[in-house]
């Protein structure tokens, strides 16, 4: 019996019958955008073969003024049509199903033409919407069940209709954006008019054997939401309309409530979804930080859901439900919900991939074949670029050792796991376990490798990683100042009062690490608590009336940098406000502009400018160094003294702002073309 049993039954929606209970989420990749249909194609068909049952692809705009950034595809014509043909057609090849979803931006559309039911500005677009009439609302709507036709004509399942998330559909739900005053606007009845006109005349142009998703906001996570009577209303009303499912939306993009980040507890709105179960009749899909079967299965089994949404989860791995229905569940890249390389990258107008699978939205160019010559190979460093390298070269059939001076693999994601709000990284360095163990990799733990140990093989892989920086400071060798390595590994006391020197993702971590006792992540009341979450029933937009409540710190902190910009300037585009608020909800001092003059035992001495104006000590019982990082090159530098030849990746090859996605694509392309 399947390990599985309600992730792998079928869900029969009577004209159509889904093979599990996965659907694979909405993302925007910006694959589209490139023009390559065949790339598109091949993104999709490879999750198709890897068993998600149906799959909804990243947001196509009814017409550009809904375009959610400049240049989004849509389906605006025939050619566009015969170009998602080939998408639909190699899905279906594939064994897949596949619905398209219709985004309609509304104000948060990033263009000066971008429309909404009230003229009123989001915080988070420098565009002012211009508030629609009467004829424009009819366009809008219009103009979107024309997507949904086409969609069907370019051989789609079925169509997801965005209703969430803050865009144009749930832009009209709630008074905190519609302030009208005609048949759209005032009582719920009339703001709800928008999706229950949608949803009646999209089923009544596709027919009723065609999937019709409707993604609905349960719980806004801003002021003036819905409150959760709107939401059961309105869930009736679409199923009263047409909707095959329901799909789970949580949180508008303006909220300043994390909803997918790494820090967020594991299935952290199940809860919400499930109030709704037994209210309709038609299955309602649950989302948001479920990555694993185990997760997925558990939310199943509890009734939260009829089915779970996961969409990075098939970035870090398309083969995620095979392997799970064949007991390999161990096997899958755990997508550690970083967003560095998926959404960090949509935000920045890149194309997306994913940190643990470099391989992402590159399927058709990077890739893995089997090597026509076995080599040997030896990687020196088991982080993740050596690790990606390693598991690589591998696969593709090389005969591999990897070293490593540490008794065990996993490299900085060590010391990552350690900072709350990261636990993520247990399970990507237990995936890296269970691969190693898997690919017959020689491992040389706990050894220091010498030019002697590496004479025999083809190939030397340097990823010996990074030294810490040495800031220069005077005092700095006092008996109060420690690194962040001895920090995040537990080796020495920390103070009461402490100095973080530099401000980059380390630093920040490190004083996540200090201020913190318990990490939240690991206890869902704990969290909702510390940001403020409520029960929509209770509270609208499921926003406590008391706001945050996080724990007292443990610690009083100052975190400092020379650069005169804001602190955290630098983190993820997507990830960066999470840490700045996280530690300004502990009152973590953010010092910027400073010179550090010296330490002795009142603590940090700083100044400011060139002519080292207001100085001033901060006072600290332990400092803590997070002044960046040096590649470690002297193994690399002692063979090619030896006149070898090797390949240096990760932050031996360099360190500057180092990070594991860059470490794990080197050693994967590396790899890929030995
Ligand atoms: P970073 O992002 O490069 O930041 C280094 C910090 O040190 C900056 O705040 C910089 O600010 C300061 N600094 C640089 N030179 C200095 C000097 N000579 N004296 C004093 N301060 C100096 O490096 P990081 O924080 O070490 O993070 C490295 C990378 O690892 C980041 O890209 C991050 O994404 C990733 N990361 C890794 C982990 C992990 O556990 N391994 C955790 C989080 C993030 P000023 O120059 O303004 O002073
Ligand atoms: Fe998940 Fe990070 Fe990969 Fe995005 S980049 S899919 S968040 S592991």
């Amino acid at each position: 019996m399947s390990h599985y049993p309600h992730l792998l039954a079928p869900l029969d929606l009577g004209f159509t019958t889904l093979k599990n209970r996965v659907l694979m989420g909405s993302m925007h990749t910006g694959l589209e955008e490139t023009g390559d249909w065949n790339r598109v194609a091949e993104f999709y068909a490879t999750r198709a073969r890897g068993g998600v049952a149906l799959m909804v692809t990243g947001g196509m705009a009814p017409n550009p003024e809904g375009g959610f950034l400049p240049g989004a595809a849509g389906l605006y014509t025939d050619t566009d049509i015969a170009n998602h043909r080939i998408v639909t057609d190699r899905v279906h090849d594939a064994g897949g199903k596949i619905a398209m979803q219709i985004l309609h931006a509304g104000r948060y559309a990033y263009g000066p033409k971008c429309v909404a039911p009230s003229a009123i500005k989001s915080p988070i677009s420098p565009f002012p919407p211009q508030e629609l009439g009467e004829d424009g609302i009819e366009k809008q709507i219009n103009d979107i069940v024309t997507a949904a036709t086409r969609a069907r004509a370019a051989g789609y399942d079925g169509v997801e209709v965005m209703g969430s998330e803050g865009y144009f559909i749930n832009q009209f739900l709630v008074t905190h954006t519609n302030k009208r005053t005609d048949r759209w606007g005032g009582s719920y009845e009339n703001r709800m008019r928008l999706p229950v006109e949608i949803m009646r005349r999209v089923r009544a142009a596709v027919g009723a054997d065609f999937i019709v998703i409707y993604r609905l906001s349960m719980i806004d996570l801003i002021p003036n939401g819905s409150t959760w009577e709107e939401v059961v209303q309105l869930a009736k009303a679409m199923e009263a309309a047409g909707a095959s499912i329901l799909n789970t939306g949580i949180g508008w993009h303006e909220a300043r409530i994390p909803t997918i980040a790494t820090s967020v507890p594991r299935r952290a709105f199940a809860w919400v979804t499930r109030k709704l179960m037994g209210e309709v009749s038609i299955p309602i899909i649950t989302s948001n930080r479920i990555n694993t079967p185990d997760v997925a299965e558990q939310v199943l089994a509890e009734g939260c859901a009829d089915m779970v949404s996961m969409a990075r989860p098939f970035l870090a791995d398309p083969d995620f439900v095979a392997k799970a229905a064949a007991g390999k569940s161990a096997e899958i890249a755990p997508c550690i919900a970083c967003n560095q390389a998926c959404l960090d990258h949509t935000f920045s107008g890149k194309l997306s991939s994913c940190l643990v699978n470099p391989r992402a939205c590159h399927e058709t160019e990077l890739r893995v074949a089997p090597a026509t010559t076995r080599k040997t190979i030896a990687v020196i460093g088991a982080g993740p670029a050596g690790l990606s390298a390693a598991l690589t070269a591998a696969e593709r059939g090389h005969d591999v050792t990897l070293f490593d001076k540490s008794d065990r693999i996993g490299g900085q994601l060590n010391l990552a796991k350690q900072v709350p709000g990261k636990e993520e990284f247990w399970g990507l360095v237990d995936y890296y376990d269970t691969m190693v163990a898997k690919t017959g990799i020689t491992l040389a733990l706990g050894k220091v490798a010498t030019p002697d140990d590496l004479a025999g093989f083809d190939e030397i892989i340097i990823a010996t990683g990074v030294l810490p920086r040495d800031p220069g400071i005077p005092g700095q060798d006092g008996p109060n100042v420690v690194s962040y390595i001895d920090v995040l590994r537990g080796d020495v006391q920390v103070g009461e009062k402490v100095a973080i020197i530099g401000a980059g993702g380390i630093g920040f971590d490190v004083a996540e690490f200090l201020v913190t006792e318990h990490s939240p992540t690991d206890h869902l009341p704990d969290w909702l608590q510390e940001w403020g979450v409520g029960d929509p029933a209770d509270v609208r937009g499921g926003l406590r009336t008391e706001g945050p409540q996080p724990d007292a710190p443990v610690r009083q902190v100052t975190l400092l940098q020379r650069k005169a910009e804001k602190l955290g300037k630098r983190l993820g585009k997507t990830t960066g406000w999470i840490h700045r608020a996280g530690l300004q909800m502990k009152n973590v001092q953010m010092i910027g502009g400073v010179n550090y003059d010296r330490i002795d035992a009142q603590g940090l001495h700083v100044s400011h400018g060139a002519d080292r104006s207001d100085p001033k000590v901060i006072a600290a019982d332990t400092i803590v160094l997070c002044a960046g990082q040096l590649p470690e090159r002297s193994l690399a530098d002692q063979l090619i003294a030896a006149g070898r030849t090797v390949h240096i990746i990760g932050g031996a090859d360099v360190a500057a702002e180092l990070d594991a996605k860059r470490a794990i694509d080197q050693g994967t392309r590396l790899a890929a073309a030995l």
